[in-house]
């Protein structure tokens, strides 16, 4: 999720009070919303999860759990051929057709990106920065390095968090206006508002969720979540 901006002195409001939001079983059943259910994706998250886990280990984490959703997210790209030669024969290979680029939110989305690039070396990474303004929740863009010239097959926006949504619908909303043929969201923990949000505001997207949880608190933090995903990537607290 995009960065809070928290004025000294200022004292925080509370967005989310008394805003009704839908039940986790209302949102289970989504078009296109894929949910992890992977044994060792479930160990890891409470790893992840814990609020002894310190930074450098909950980066580890982080990109684990990339690693993970990054192949449940590729599972359905398309493939070329590709012609070698083995050491015993030619052969026609495959490839992976076209561009992939990441689009990591900043700066939660970072370990994120490293994961994907892990998995596929050469993919782009299109780096957002969106600020969350704190009282409104609404996402503010300080930072964009999509390129103009765009050929990709997919983008995967990624973000650890899915809150209230904003930040995400407007990360889409930027990589819809380069034109981008098929546009994927990744995250590892969603709130049932935020994903109802975007699922119905980008029904054409597929959004790859590692777990599901309960509910925002007042000030739009993921409950039980696991804290501010980028103070405890970052070690900012
Ligand atoms: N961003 C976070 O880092 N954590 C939350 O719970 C919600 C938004």
């Amino acid at each position: 999720m995009a960065e809070t901006s928290i004025e000294s002195g200022e004292r925080p409001s509370l967005p989310m009070a008394g805003i009704p939001q839908p039940l986790r079983e209302e949102v289970l059943n989504l078009p296109r919303v894929h949910f992890s259910s992977h044994p060792v994706m479930a160990h890891k998250m409470t790893a992840l999860r814990d609020k002894n886990t310190q930074p450098p280990e909950f980066y580890r984490l982080v990109k684990e759990i990339g690693a993970l959703l990054a192949y449940e997210a590729t599972q359905n790209l398309a493939l070329e051929p590709a012609p070698i030669e083995t050491p015993m024969a030619p052969m026609i290979g495959r490839r992976l057709a076209g561009g992939i680029g990441v689009t990591p939110i900043l700066r939660a989305g970072l370990g994120l990106a490293e994961a994907f690039r892990e998995v596929i070396p050469d993919i782009q990474v299109w780096h957002l920065g969106l600020r969350r303004d704190e009282n409104t929740l609404q996402a503010m863009e300080y930072y964009n390095r999509l390129p103009h010239k765009v050929d990709l097959q997919v983008a995967y926006a990624i973000d650890p968090m899915l809150a209230t949504g904003g930040s995400a619908i407007d990360a889409i909303n930027i990589l819809k206006l380069r034109g981008i043929p098929r546009i994927s969201y990744v995250c590892i923990i969603a709130a049932p508002y935020g994903l109802l949000k975007l699922s119905q505001t980008h029904p054409d997207i597929d959004i790859y969720v590692a777990a599901l949880d309960e509910s925002l608190n007042d000030v739009g933090y993921i409950v039980p979540g696991l804290g501010d995903a980028g103070d405890r990537q970052f070690g900012t607290f």
